[in-house]
């Protein structure tokens, strides 16, 4: 699988960085979405199913009652201006490919290609479905994001088992990680307002300071994490904006706070939610009051054990046994967790950094990978998947 996946590195190439060139946002992915219907429909024998979740599309290869594995991929840019200045940089002003989609896109046309090359028609025992998501990086107007939308549209009836992989820029080329259990975080954010009189600068004791109240608030805040969490459970409280006043000799009426709340498992999460604002309260007890707002995204991502055991073996039998790390993916968000919610599934992440001392982050304007990884990643999800479809797997 992994030599036909070789062999197939210039096609890989060309297709991401189509795709790169063109990027859209999350629910205006309509050439992006053509492109991959037009790809499949090239490849044959794949049933096509398009404006799933709005722009996404599904392809499903194989036949028989035996199980179902759905292989997803994100086809989604991001508002950024690209400064790269490669060759094949944006087309589309103010939108960029800054977190790999456009790789992951292509390396699951790819996997479809390899499957269709290398079974034969009697082999297949069940069938695998591609799943071409819209909008992860965002929700909707419709307040979901793209893979709550292709579920609610039936993506997900009746699959074994989801597989996703997602390149990250920042690690070793070619270096794989895995991570079984929770293996990225609930993500929550909330906005606060506290509220005081407010008055003139010299005369502070007349009414009550939204400020001063906001002193107590913040170690109280910060103290979350260390002070009301058991420590074996991570959790972290960030905020990231506080706005008030507009004058030297004005005391505010009023202070506005917004943060992100992080954790891995369910009762943390919710008692994240009531300290945050138990800090809040604080401003009752110094003459204020407040307002709290919070909301609720994405939830954890859940990796089964055994299905990461799957792909972990695949890498093992390419040769790939020294790339195969067990790390932590940290408290970042993915909305593939729904599917995991779905399906027993997992994904990992696929190292893509370009090997010469520049750091290229996600989610800013000088993102690029190491393209020379898209076979070892279409090999894995093909090979796993095939696998699963022809029974070599214990269930
Ligand atoms: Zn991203
Ligand atoms: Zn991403």
């Amino acid at each position: 699988m992994l030599d036909r996946a070789r062999a197939m590195q210039e096609e890989l190439i060309r297709l991401r960085r189509d795709i790169h060139a063109y990027p859209e946002l999350g629910f205006q992915e309509v050439r992006t979405a053509a492109l991959v219907a037009d790809t499949l429909q090239e490849i044959g024998g794949i049933t096509i199913r398009t404006g799933v979740g709005k722009t996404g599309v599904i392809g499903e290869i194989g036949s028989g009652d035996g199980p179902v594995i759905a292989i997803r991929a994100d086809m989604d840019a991001l508002p950024i201006q690209e400064k790269t200045g490669l060759v094949y940089a944006s087309q589309n002003d103010g939108v960029m490919h800054a977190c790999g989609h456009d790789a992951h896109t292509a390396m699951l046309l790819g996997a479809a290609h390899l499957l269709k090359q290398s079974m034969a028609e009697e082999e297949w025992r069940g069938r695998v479905r591609f799943l071409f998501q819209p909008s992860e990086e965002a929700f909707g107007a419709n307040g979901i994001s793209g893979a709550t939308a292709m579920i609610d549209d039936g993506a997900m009836e009746g699959v074994d088992r989801v597989i996703a992989l997602h390149v990250i820029s920042n690690v070793p080329s070619g270096e794989l990680h895995f991570s079984d259990g929770p293996s990225l975080a609930n993500v929550d954010s909330f906005r606060a307002w506290i509220q005081g009189d407010g008055g003139h600068g010299a005369a502070p004791h007349e009414g009550s300071d939204p400020l001063h109240m906001l002193a107590s608030i913040l170690p109280d805040i910060y103290a979350i994490p260390s002070r009301r969490i058991n420590p074996l459970h991570p959790c972290v409280v960030s905020l990231g904006m506080i706005q008030a006043g507009s004058a030297t000799n004005v005391i505010p009426g009023e202070v506005h706070l917004a943060g992100t709340i992080r954790s891995f498992d369910q009762p943390t999460r919710e008692k994240l939610w009531f300290e945050v604002e138990n800090a809040l309260r604080l401003s009752e007890m110094m003459g204020g009051s407040y307002r709290f707002e919070l909301t609720r995204g994405y939830p954890a991502m859940i990796n089964d054990k055994q299905v990461n055991d799957w792909m972990r073996q695949v890498a093992h039998d390419f040769g790939y046994n020294a790339a195969i790390k067990d790390e932590p993916f940290g408290m970042g968000a993915e909305d593939f967790a729904y599917m995991t919610q779905k399906a027993p599934g997992a994904m990992f992440f696929l190292g893509a950094e370009i090997p010469d001392g520049m750091m290229r982050n996600h989610h800013t304007d000088i993102f690029d990978i190491d393209e020379s990884v898209m076979p070892l990643g279409a090999a894995i999800l093909a090979e796993t998947a095939r696998r699963f479809v022809t029974g070599q797997l214990d269930e």
